[in-house]
């Protein structure tokens, strides 16, 4: 299987690429992305044969129907990580928290958030390659807080690769910011900017295109990649966990096998929603795709309108920082898949010079047929968070707080949905404690505290400990001084 440009080739490059090219340069020319030729076709086979499996064979089997050019034994070798999960035979748990909706808690790896779902495996595939070309990589990676921890933990001390992350300073919880400047190792480099996130994405994709800086690396012997949700590398293992959710509802006896369901999954580059979708086109079962956003509710907008606006529009701080995003990558891959390369090549550079597109009529219908989508605020939130835990006995953290007012806006509540928890409440304790108790201002470690008190929850040893650590990683700086900053590092 090769993979193809969203926004079409230009002549100097070859018509399609391998999976290791487009994970190793993951931003095409013309700035598209890499989408696959084609989707392998599942069918209900595959989905009976897996009844039984564990998330390990289903995943082994689907990326094997991917063909793509890594050998076995890596792609064993980078599953084997789920192991190292809370529950090594399940690493995904799917629970009912009510009639019709269930969670899928995609947070059971080692940095406590969805982001080890596919950054886990990810590394272990990219050193791999890295070291078969007998190359070396600096992976850029932009952090809202849940990518730089796990881009971090799965490289560090990986052979062929270095890691320099970017964060927004002041951007990210305690915890999120623990995780990264008390990691030790010679391959990572953690920069907190002056900036909020998309002033790190964006200094990454200018780094990315950057003829000067790729120079400059040139000569240290050094090639750029990237972990973010941009490369398809991440994505294609965000495909399984749907896939094995689905699953778990017919193997709990929730569904029967073919019943349509809604997927809700919390969004802001789109990655996880984009792997829900690519599964339904695999052949899934699904209803509707809902798309759950925050105050930065650009997706909600362009779902029910038509309309990629951000002319006037900035990124608000919210309780749900992961979701803080208003140029949404993966839609990208979406507008290609629906509407083919000419039309996306045409919208996103009138994003990018106008900043806004607009859709059809008939466009739109169909982006409809797809999805649907709803905003939830930080109080309504704080609101879902309480009356869940009092009343159904299930605690979440504030991005699956999100699903949960679109859950009740936009579905039919005779068909199930399987609405995903993208980080463990100890990610975001501040907001929860608040929701919880009404407490104020407190510092992660309090919150921690009085939410395990409350919800007689124990706070994992992983997390207890950070606080505790030694910082090594204190570097702040201005945007401006990015590229200095690594080239230094290097
Ligand atoms: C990254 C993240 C999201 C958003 O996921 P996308 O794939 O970027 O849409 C939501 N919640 C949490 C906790 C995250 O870390």
């Amino acid at each position: 299987m090769n993979f193809i440009q969203t926004r079409g080739q230009d002549k100097n490059r070859p018509q399609s690429v391998t999976f290791s090219q487009a994970i190793l340069a993951p931003i095409a020319s013309f700035g598209g992305l890499y989408v696959p030729e084609s989707l392998p076709q599942l069918g209900e086979d595959f989905l009976n044969k897996h009844i039984n499996s564990t998330y390990k064979e289903l995943a082994s089997d689907m990326l094997n129907r991917f063909e793509i050019d890594i050998e076995k034994e890596v792609i064993d070798e980078a599953l084997n990580l789920y192991d190292e999960f809370d529950d090594a035979s399940n690493p995904v748990p799917v629970v009912k928290v009510k009639e019709n909706l269930y969670v899928s808690e995609l947070y059971h790896g080692p940095t406590r958030a969805f982001k080890d779902m596919a950054l886990q495996p990810f590394g272990i595939v990219l050193s791999s390659i890295a070291q078969k070309r007998n190359e070396n990589y600096l992976i850029l990676a932009a952090t809202s807080g849940d990518t730089g921890p796990a881009a971090l933990e799965t490289f560090k001390n990986r052979a062929n690769v270095q890691v320099a992350c970017l964060y927004p300073d002041g951007g990210t919880s305690d915890v999120q910011r623990l995780q990264m400047v008390t990691e030790d190792a010679k391959n990572l480099k953690v920069i907190g900017i002056n900036g909020v996130f998309d002033d790190a994405q964006n200094a990454l994709k200018r780094l990315l295109a950057s003829d000067t800086f790729k120079s400059a690396l040139k000569e240290k012997h050094v090639s750029l990649s990237a972990a973010n949700s941009v490369n398809f590398g991440r994505i294609i293992f965000q495909i399984i966990y749907h896939i094995h959710s689905y699953l778990e509802l017919v193997r709990q006896g929730a569904t029967t096998m073919g019943e349509k369901v809604y997927l809700n999954v919390p969004s802001g580059n789109f990655g996880n929603a984009l792997g829900g979708y690519y599964a339904w086109k695999m052949g899934l079962p699904v209803e509707k795709i809902i798309i759950s956003s925050n105050e930065n509710n650009v997706l909600t907008k362009l779902i029910k309108t038509g309309k990629y606006d951000l002319r006037d529009s900035e990124v608000v701080g919210t309780t749900s920082p992961a979701m803080d995003i208003l140029k949404s990558s993966n839609v990208e891959r979406i507008l290609y898949d629906m509407f083919g390369f000419e039309r996306t090549r045409e919208l996103m550079e009138s994003l990018e010079k106008n900043d806004f597109y607009e859709l059809t009529t008939q466009e739109l219908e169909e982006l409809q047929k797809s999805f649907d989508a709803d905003f939830c605020n930080g109080d309504e939130g704080k609101a879902y968070i309480k009356d869940y835990f009092t009343n159904c006995n299930y605690l979440m953290d504030p991005h699956t707080a999100t699903c949960i007012k679109s859950y009740e806006t936009c579905s039919d509540s005779k068909i199930k949905t399987i609405a995903y928890s993208t980080a463990e409440w100890t990610k975001f304790s501040p907001v929860i404690a608040n929701a919880l108790t009404g407490e104020v201002d407190a510092h992660d470690l309090e919150a921690l505290e009085s939410i395990s008190k409350e919800a007689n929850l124990e706070i994992p040893a992983m997390v207890k400990g950070l606080f505790t650590k030694e910082i090594t990683q204190d570097t702040i700086i201005e945007k401006e001084d990015i590229e200095k900053e690594i080239l230094k590092f290097l």
